[in-house]
């Protein structure tokens, strides 16, 4: 054990273009530590360093700190020296000293998520080493207050205390600025820079009873150990839920030598896009800002300023700042810097092409000299998402599997919530505008808080800037608006991976948190205040705006298209309305593989009648309001049918228990007692006498029908009489009867006979016919057990997978949330059983439940219609179970088409 723990290698490096690690290691290096090593590789100026594995992480988890250390220690230093050498410098040395950041990188990018530590190896000694090589005194020093800012925020817990405070370094450079009437950080003087130093110090000390740690090596483990820490830290936990990524991931380490972007003005930092995140349009874009060091650009200390001549004056229009001062104040990248600007779009271009991807960079430049510091796959809308992925297909730079492959099913979501109606924008009354960060149309109340974000149904998060604490409220919030940071700050990006509308940069708000305010040239809004944001145009408008459906167009339509050629498992939808119908249809259902019968019954003009059909003792008297109800539930199947005309469409009888229907407030309770001529106390003992214990498991499904045929009858007229009707009028329409809640033969027997004799009839009396199918719903385990019985009689299975969820696992479906939710905080369940199928168990009755029926009848049709049949994982083993179909909700039917597709694919490579 002891010498395999030693053999073992723990760390990797990357530099002076070779590396120990490549791009296909990410599991192992994190994202940002085997594309630091693949960039070294392909020959793109990275700083040298080291990666330390994400096993080392898991170790750390179980073994502690001190025992790391010792597996480590002797890599760790090994690694260094190679980065001296390769540097020309020494780590801790007073004279020529070499300084370290420390950065965290998972195997999928988490921005924000987790800590990085730049500058380390300073001290009071060394600073005035560094100053002395450099002969840059101010840029030591800034660098030796960034360092300890940034040290005591990660490794020593110097944060906020409450939450209307600001970050305790950022409160003491605020109070030296303000004694000093300065702005911006660049103006501060050398001595200014050492009396922050002095200060940062000493809050240090009152806040933590301890010195700030001089010794290099002390600081380069102290940030190691933090970094492996933030890996279950609040946001990072918060983080990885929101995602599905288990604990046991654990996150690298990468150290690697520092370059600076603070030497002055020659120097600087950026981020950038090969394409734009928002829109998917193939623009090279970004952001810099000069004499700026790490995160300044994310976090908006500063304005930053574009990269490209063409963004910075799209900018410009959108900041209202005219030409000539933005070409003095504002310039981009490629006007001011054009040589350093022209090997940047070298490297973007050789990057995009070599990961065949959109990619999101960081880059620094040192006196004149460009080093990349990170790429990777940029995080990008939904809208972004299919653009960019139909972008390459039609470049040539993937093929149409590959394009297919690219597209997440649940972020299409995005492409599918309303939009803000073209009518009401043109009377809306814009209040100001910012930076359009992340398209998309919110309405909601102002809140300033992330941890208020919940406190209305529709929140906008409304912030001077965003920072990682505020995850969680920003996921809540339908939409984010900052008053400062650019395109690329932290709001923006994290805005865009969600696929949530933001407005960034608004330099006209003015916040204050203490008074929970909001202010507008002169005007007053406060927390609870409706506004609406637009996150295509940045514009911010006052109020509410109308919203309508969106639609399948463009790169959309295209990628669905596609998905029919790779398809297999046809998708269906799940509808009760011939509006649902209408609009499952415009996005690609093939079918209706559920139309639950008793919602019609619920409005207004039948539940009377119904209700008089469950109140009367006789099976006349149930006769007659059946015979009322009639007219009205062929009228319903006539209008779906027609909006379904040649598909097939599944029509469910009646499943839910009689008491869901029976009024149970006293009002209600006497209206209908007159209404029927009965006295309130008959109404009363009704609907006690429907009263059941578990009426998930009482009275219901296919034995509403067995005790009152004459409601069987009823529907079955409704179904096949409405598709005479259609069919009279030259519409053709496909019933397909199911029976619910069948657990044996005989049950369904029973009603086949009923519907099948019904069919008969019809047929007599109107001199013709349509052809029909009977099957069943297979939600009762025993119907999974017995599908080969059942088949003898079934024309089709469909599984009902919410209720063979709740029979399988014995979890009520209405009581689950008492219990769910910490069966999957304590890693009980790893998710909801009714989101996500149950392939383990639940999957086996499915499974089983299509063999058996298939071995009786090999070209039974077998479909799903649960929640599950829109949830892409659960899609792609109904593929593999050989389904014909799935069946979803109508706005779920693009993400279902796309997954049968992907499972498709996924099989034939
Ligand atoms: P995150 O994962 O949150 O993006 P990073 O590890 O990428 O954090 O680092 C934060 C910032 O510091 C980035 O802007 C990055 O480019 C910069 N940075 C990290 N390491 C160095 C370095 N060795 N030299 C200069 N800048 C660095
Ligand atoms: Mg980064
Ligand atoms: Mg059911």
């Amino acid at each position: 054990m002891e010498t395999l723990e030693n053999i073992k290698t723990r760390v990797y490096k990357f530099g002076n273009k070779s590396a120990d690690g490549d791009s296909t290691m990410k599991n192992l290096l994190g994202g940002k530590g085997a594309n630091l090593a693949e960039m070294s590789k392909i020959g793109i100026p990275v700083p040298p360093g080291f990666t330390i594995t994400t096993d080392v992480c898991t170790e750390y988890n179980l073994l502690g700190e001190e025992a790391v250390v010792n597996l480590l220690t002797n890599e760790v230093e090994a690694s260094i020296d190679t980065i001296e050498k390769s540097m020309g410098a020494k780590f801790g040395d007073k004279e020529n000293p070499l300084l370290v950041s420390v950065r965290s990188g998972a195997r999928v990018s988490m921005p924000g998520m987790m800590d990085t530590v730049l500058n380390i190896g300073l001290n009071d000694e060394v600073v005035i080493g560094l100053a002395n090589k450099t002969k840059n005194e101010r840029f030591a020093w800034d660098s030796y207050r960034r360092f300890i800012q940034m040290y005591g925020g990660v490794v020593l817990g110097m944060k906020p205390e409450y939450k209307e405070d600001i970050d305790p370094f950022e409160e003491i450079i605020e109070a030296l600025k303000h004694k000093r009437t300065i702005e911006l950080d660049t103006d501060f003087t050398i001595q200014d820079l050492k009396d922050l130093v002095y200060d940062f110090k000493e809050a240090v000390k009152k806040r933590t009873s301890h010195d700030f740690p001089t010794n290099p090596w002390e600081q380069l483990w102290g940030a190691i150990i933090a970094v492996f820490n933030s890996w279950n830290g609040d946001r990072a936990v918060y983080y990885r839920n929101m995602h599905g990524y288990p604990a046991d991931w654990g996150t690298a380490v990468n150290v690697q030598a520092m370059v600076y972007g603070n030497m002055g003005n020659n120097s600087g930092t950026g981020v950038c896009f090969t394409r734009d995140a928002g829109t998917g349009e193939n623009v090279f874009n970004g952001e810099y800002l000069i004499n700026a060091q790490g995160e300044d650009v994310v976090a908006g200390v500063r304005t930053p300023q574009q990269i490209t001549k063409l963004g910075s004056e799209r900018w410009a229009v959108l900041a209202k700042v005219e030409e000539d001062e933005r070409a003095e104040k504002y310039p981009s990248l490629e006007e001011l810097m054009p040589t350093i600007y022209n090997e940047l779009n070298g490297y973007q271009e050789k990057l995009e092409k070599h990961y065949r991807d959109m990619q999101d960079m960081e880059f620094t430049m040192q006196d004149g000299k460009l080093w990349i510091l990170q790429t990777r796959n940029g995080k990008r809308t939904g809208f972004a998402m299919v653009k960019i992925a139909m972008d390459l297909l039609k470049e040539g730079t993937i093929n149409e599997k590959e394009a297919l492959l690219r597209i997440e099913p649940n972020k299409l979501d995005e492409l599918l919530h309303p939009i803000f109606d073209p009518k009401a924008l043109k009377s809306a009354n814009v209040i100001a505008q910012g930076l359009p960060a992340s398209p998309g149309a919110a309405t909601g109340k102002i809140v300033f808080f992330a941890d208020e974000a919940n406190k209305y149904k529709n929140s906008i998060l409304v912030r001077i800037e965003t920072s990682p604490e505020d995850l969680e409220g920003m996921n809540i919030a339908k939409g984010i608006l900052t008053a400062r940071g650019g395109m690329t700050s932290h709001a923006a990006v994290v805005a865009r991976g969600m696929g949530k509308c933001c407005v960034s940069g608004a330099g006209a708000l003015k916040i204050n948190y203490k008074n929970r305010t909001l202010t507008v040239d002169g005007h007053e809004y406060h927390d609870g205040d409706w506004i609406s944001l637009n996150g295509s145009t940045g514009n911010i408008i006052e109020g509410k705006v109308a919203t309508t459906e969106p639609e399948l167009s463009g790169e959309f339509a295209e990628i669905m298209e596609l998905t029919d050629k790779y398809a297999t498992m046809q998708v269906r939808t799940n509808a009760d309305s011939p509006n649902d119908a209408k609009i499952a249809r415009n996005f690609g259902a093939q079918g209706i593989g559920l139309t639950r019968t008793e919602h019609m019954f619920f409005e207004v003009d039948r539940i009377k009648a119904m209700r008089e059909m469950i109140l009367s003792d006789t099976v006349k008297g149930r006769k007659e309001a059946l015979k009322d109800l009639l007219p009205m539930q062929r009228d319903d199947f006539e209008g779906i049918f027609e909006a379904m005309a040649g598909l097939p469409v599944t029509v469910r009888l009646l499943d839910p228990p009689l008491h869901e229907f029976v009024p149970h407030q006293l009002a209600t309770q006497k209206d209908l007692a007159d209404d029927m001529h009965i006295s309130l106390e008959a109404v009363k003992s009704k609907v006690a006498e429907l009263e059941e214990f578990n009426p998930m498991l009482g009275h219901r499904g296919c034995r509403l029908g067995i005790t009152y045929p004459e409601i069987t009858e009823m529907q079955a007229r409704a179904i096949i009489e409405a598709a005479l009707n259609l069919k009279e009028k030259g519409i053709e329409a496909k019933p397909e009867i199911m029976v619910p809640l069948i657990g044996t033969l005989a049950e369904f027997e029973n009603q086949e006979k009923i519907i099948r004799e019904t069919a008969k009839q019809i047929f007599e009396e109107r001199n013709d016919s349509i052809e029909f199918l009977v099957g069943t719903m297979i939600e009762i385990p025993r119907a999974a057990l017995l599908a080969d019985k059942i088949a003898q009689s079934a024309d089709f299975f469909s599984f009902g997978t919410n209720d063979l969820t709740q029979m399988t696992f014995g979890y009520s479906r209405d009581d689950a949330g008492k219990f769910l939710p910490i069966y999957i905080e304590k890693g009980i369940l790893k998710v909801d059983p009714f989101e996500v199928l149950d392939q383990e168990g639940v999957g086996q009755l499915v499974k089983m439940g299509t063999e058996r029926g298939r071995s009786i009848k090999p070209d039974l049709k077998v479909g799903i219609c649960g929640e599950h049949g829109g949830e892409p994982s659960s899609v792609e083993f109904c593929y593999q179970t050989g389904m014909n179909y799935v069946s979803c909700s109508p706005y779920r039917v693009p993400i279902a088409r796309l997954a049968s597709a992907q499972a498709a694919i996924k099989d034939s490579l």
